[in-house]
């Protein structure tokens, strides 16, 4: 097996690794860098995609799905697989798209001459990590995972016996771990709740907004809540519960945002990019009201331009490993070789590996 790395290492976005056996091409996400608008796309050749014969998704967000349109567009004639809820939250459909419950049902599957193991990874609903097995070589990509998320379930890498691993590291150096960073989440929210009164928190469609919600409700006391109705709809999913989900429950009401100015109010777009996030992120400021973003911060949204105004601020609400915690689930495993990802602190080594 060869790996080629075509996006992901040493920068945040562009996930996007190619990998090779003796006989089938196939991807394991397909993912724009979305702070560069001149070259946002993975590295890889016309040449490199007609030859693809699948790509692996490994969740539905923009630095792992967003080049998927563009691959299409240079000629991929493969197959799209991922998870059902993934597929669920993402814009194509067609006869090239197969669900990975599907060809690996209950975690195990077989698919291009491949051997397939999956499981969640804590980090949305509907992500998953892959390990690839081909004849007595094996390589495992942990997708953007984590390990202690309270609302989405982690099926834990441990164990595993792997040539090659491509495993997150996004929060680099940075070694705040998750409990610190929540405390200081929780503290800092409640301070600026007694400051502003009306706080906005834009959160992805799928992922952290429901463990932030989670998080508040279970730690501060006679708060409003409100967001979108796509929020909504998210909190109601993990109070179904099911096979993403944690068996825990949000237990507050929280309802459609009208233009109250009391309380935290969740919007479902992580850097305010679509004009209905903007109209509510306007109509808090307007109000009096401030904005905590909790998740990376794209240049040139309107995301940004509040934190610059002052009118946010930036708190992390952990959703991925840090390079130690990198290195801890190395220690778990018994790989031969890892390649931590995702991250600006941990530079690219080599574009190819051979295993
Ligand atoms: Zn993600
Ligand atoms: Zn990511």
């Amino acid at each position: 097996m060869e790996l080629y790395i075509a996006g992901g290492v040493g920068e945040h976005g562009r996930n996007c690794f190619y990998v090779k056996t003796n006989n089938k091409c196939f991807l394991v996400d397909c993912g724009v860098m979305a702070s560069d608008l001149e070259d946002p796309y993975p590295y890889l050749t016309k040449e490199d995609i007609e030859k693809l014969n699948a790509v692996f998704i490994t969740h539905s967000h923009g630095d792992h799905i967003g080049a998927l349109s563009w691959l299409f567009d240079q000629g991929f004639k493969g197959e799209l697989i991922a998870s059902k809820e993934t597929l669920s939250q993402m814009p194509f459909e067609g006869s090239n798209v197969i669900s990975l419950e599907s060809i690996c049902p209950n975690g195990k599957g077989y698919y291009i001459g491949l051997s397939i193991n999956w499981g969640r990874t804590g980090h949305c609903p509907g992500g998953v990590w892959y390990h690839f097995f081909k004849d007595d070589k094996s390589i495992l990509f942990s997708g953007d995972y984590i390990e202690d998320s309270i609302v989405f379930e982690c099926d834990l890498i441990r164990d595993k016996t792997a040539d090659l691993a491509v495993i997150d590291s996004a929060y680099g150096y940075n070694d705040t771990n998750y409990v610190i960073s929540c405390d200081k989440l929780i503290n800092k929210t409640k301070e600026l709740l007694d400051k502003y009164g009306l706080l906005l928190f834009p959160v992805p469609r799928y992922g952290r907004g429901v463990e932030l919600l989670k998080l508040f409700s279970d730690n501060l006391e006679n708060v409003n809540y409100y967001g979108d109705e796509h929020f909504l709809n998210q909190v109601e999913k993990v109070n179904k519960g099911g096979f993403w989900y944690k068996p825990v429950s949000i237990d507050v009401s929280i309802k459609l945002y009208t233009g109250e100015n009391k309380g935290i109010v969740f919007v479902s777009n992580p850097q305010l990019k679509t004009k209905s996030s903007k109209v509510i992120a306007k109509e808090v400021i307007n109000l009096g009201g401030y904005g905590i973003l909790t998740g990376t911060v794209e240049k040139g949204t309107y995301g940004a331009k509040l934190l610059k105004k002052g009118k946010m601020e930036f708190i992390r609400y952990p959703v991925h490993l840090n390079y130690g915690e990198y290195l801890d689930v190395t220690r778990e495993n018994y790989f031969k070789e890892s390649i931590p990802y995702h991250s600006f602190d941990l530079p690219k080594e080599k574009d190819r590996y051979k295993i």
